[in-house]
């Protein structure tokens, strides 16, 4: 199912709202995050999704069921991994809401295990949390060889 292309969703339905935050890259080629424009209270609604619905996993998509994958370009594919994520994305209702206070200029974080089974690509966290996991995998997924490497150096 391709969704059209030229869609562009009503933010007064609850869609991502551009006044409300921005995409931008954390430091020149460290890649794009998404930094809230506004405050956003513990327990609010941060947005509904919406985007392409792809039958495979990209960098940037969001699995919605094992083979049916999210891609928003706009909002939600960006938004950085934290071992204590500040957002949760529910991929059932497709709702983004915030778990804790945060501030204008804050940026929006998730934990991606908590939506992706298997990740695009494992990678190592420096999310700098107390309970950061050192190396990121999906939830059904073990670490690699790769990972196990990263994690055995870092002790
Ligand atoms: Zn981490």
């Amino acid at each position: 199912m391709l969704i059209q292309a030229d869609f562009t969703p009503e933010p007064d339905f609850g869609f991502p709202n551009p006044h409300d935050y921005k995409v931008e890259e954390r430091e020149p080629g460290k890649g794009k995050a998404v930094y809230a424009l506004r405050d956003y209270k513990r327990g609010e609604m941060i947005a509904r999704l919406t985007g392409t619905v792809l039958p495979y996993r990209t960098q940037h998509t969001l699995q919605i069921n094992p083979g049916v994958h999210l891609l928003d370009l706009e909002f939600v594919g960006y938004l950085a991994h934290s071992c204590a994520p500040n957002v949760f994305v529910d991929m059932q209702a497709l709702e983004v809401w915030a778990l804790e206070d945060i501030p204008a200029q804050g940026s929006l974080t998730m934990d991606y295990a908590s939506t992706e089974d298997f990740l695009y690509r494992q990678f190592p966290c420096l999310c700098g949390s107390s309970n950061c996991r050192g190396w990121i995998t999906g939830r059904k997924e073990r670490v690699n060889e790769e990972g196990l490497r990263h994690l055995e150096a870092r002790g």
